[in-house]
């Protein structure tokens, strides 16, 4: 397959390796120009002849800047595989926009990291057409574990935007609750060993547990190093609050999440911080004097 791939990023650039030992690929981004790629100059001279193109971008305004740019000179029936974390209303929009330049589009955010993607062990969720979602299907193979269709366009995004919202609640009460046993005298190690095994559990608490010491290895072993930085998740509980709004959907632990991570990320020195640094966050504080 002829691959283009725009946005060679932290995440973009292993992405693009792992799928370049295996197809013809050429890159291009507007800072990064990662040894060992075959670049291109600009990003519709990548998207020019290609299969696929595959976009790892920062955010929503970028991502309609570049298909703007892209879909004018891509082949006919070729496949935009959106890989970025977006808004849900760009992910859509996007595919309609492709829709009427005669491409297919697939919205396929990821879980799983740098590590994830250096490692081609990350988690597609996938939003657009069936038989597009089936082509790339080998390249999903090659740069992850596991893919999963979750439907029309942006519902990939809307997948993320969920777990990720899930995620930010249910870190913030496993830290508020270490904290809170701290304060009742109850030792951590017995914590873990009973919520872990518990109605409590939850991945913030099994398999990250933000207690240095406590459960398998996580960020909070390594001085909260990221991991998955306050500020990404940050980033995805606004998408999450964003997405609610245009829903109409109420989600006021969504909303608090959000609120809690702007500030620790803001005006509480969280940014570079592994989301599980909530927990040092609520222990420095009380609850009458904060
Ligand atoms: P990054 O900032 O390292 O990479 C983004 C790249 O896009 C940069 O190299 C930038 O120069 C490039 N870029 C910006 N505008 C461009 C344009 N117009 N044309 C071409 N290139 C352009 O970010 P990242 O960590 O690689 O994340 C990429 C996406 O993946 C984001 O949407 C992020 O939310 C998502 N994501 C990141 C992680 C993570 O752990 N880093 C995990 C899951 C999802």
């Amino acid at each position: 397959m002829k691959i283009g791939f725009i946005g060679l990023g932290n995440m973009g650039s292993p992405m693009a390796a792992n799928l370049a030992a295996a197809h013809d690929a050429i890159g291009f981004d507007t800072v990064a120009r990662p040894e060992g790629m075959t670049l291109a100059d600009s990003a519709a001279t990548a998207a020019k002849d290609a299969d696929v193109v595959i976009t790892m971008l920062p955010n929503g305004d970028i991502l309609r800047a570049v298909a703007n740019e892209i879909y004018p000179v891509m082949t006919p029936g070729a496949i935009h595989l959106d890989c970025s974390t977006v808004d849900v209303e760009s992910a859509r929009a996007v595919a309609a926009q492709a829709e009427a330049a005669g491409l297919n589009a697939v919205d396929a955010p990821v879980s799983g990291g740098i590590g994830g993607a250096m490692n081609g062990t990350l988690t597609f969720m996938a939003g657009g057409p069936a038989d597009a979602f089936a082509k790339v299907q080998p390249l999903f193979d090659i740069m992850g574990q596991k893919a999963v269709h979750c439907g029309a366009a942006g519902n990939g995004q809307a997948a993320k935007i969920c777990n990720n919202m899930i995620l930010g609640v249910t870190m913030i009460a496993t830290c508020e609750a270490f904290v809170l046993a701290d304060k009742l005298g109850l030792d951590r190690q017995a914590m873990f060993d009973v919520v872990s095994t518990s109605s409590g559990y939850s991945w913030s608490m099994n398999a990250y547990c933000p207690a240095p010491g406590i459960g398998p290895q996580s960020p909070a072993d390594n001085d909260y190093q990221p991991g998955f930085a306050a500020e990404l998740m940050l980033k995805d509980l606004n998408l999450s609050q964003m997405a609610a709004a245009t829903a109409d959907a109420d989600t006021p632990m969504g909303q608090a999440a959000r609120d809690l991570y702007a500030q620790f990320v803001q005006s509480e020195n969280g940014a570079g911080k592994d989301f599980s640094a909530m927990l040092p966050r609520f222990k420095k504080r009380t609850r009458t004097k904060t």
